[in-house]
């Protein structure tokens, strides 16, 4: 099902609400850094485009969450910057695969040079449909399962993909991740989900400086 987006609405976070998840209050200030502080983030990973500019989160932070993973939604590793320009909509269609509910597995190199040298106005949403590269994306052993379609075994394969990809930073005042559904954990223990357990900013900032290298 493709959702409508519309200007002004939030939808990530209404999508995490269904579930259970809220923003980190932090979450706005780690954007706007991303957005105007990041060396190459201020523009659309896809067409280098400026305007309709959202911050990306590669694996949606609702999915971080719920495996007790909730550091990515504020960590720079987990987000790019792609564009919402009306019909193209790169960030639904490159970085949700057109569910909003899913997301790119290939990861933000893989979706930043997907379509390097392509001139912008080849970039059209039909065009990139088309492409090999988007092709198989939508493969079907390749497509991500929404939140409720997932069993067990998929969360946790998601939890030890977060793991090994994305590593927890250890940083003052936040625990390290809970075990996922290990030892008795049923997977849906709301205090291990709610993992704004102190601030991320200096980490965030620490990263940030790291990239202007
Ligand atoms: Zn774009």
């Amino acid at each position: 099902m493709q959702q409508p987006n519309v200007p002004g609405t939030d939808l990530g976070a209404e999508i995490a609400k269904s579930l259970g998840v809220v923003r980190s209050p932090e979450w706005s200030r780690v954007r706007e850094a991303h957005l105007h502080l990041a060396k190459d983030q201020g523009f659309c990973a896809v067409c280098n485009g400026t305007a309709q500019l959202q911050v990306h989160h590669i694996v949606p932070f609702h999915f971080c969450h719920l495996v007790y993973r909730g550091d990515l939604e504020l960590d720079e590793r987990n987000l790019m910057t792609l564009c919402e320009v009306l019909e193209n909509d790169h960030h639904n269609l490159v970085g949700h695969l057109e569910d909003w509910e899913i997301f790119n597995p290939g990861g933000r190199t893989v979706m930043a040079d997907a379509f390097k040298g392509v001139a912008v106005t080849q970039l059209t949403k039909d065009e990139i449909k088309q492409s090999n590269q988007f092709q198989a994306w939508m493969s079907a052993k390749n497509i991500p399962k929404r939140w409720q379609a997932m069993s067990d075994q998929d969360k946790k394969d998601l939890r030890a993909f977060l793991d090994s990809n994305l590593p927890y930073i250890p940083t003052p005042g936040n625990p390290a991740p809970f075990p996922f559904m290990e030892g008795g954990d049923n997977g849906g223990d709301p205090a291990k989900i709610a993992t704004t357990y102190g601030s991320r900013l200096p980490i965030f900032h620490q990263q940030l400086a790291e990239l202007q290298v």
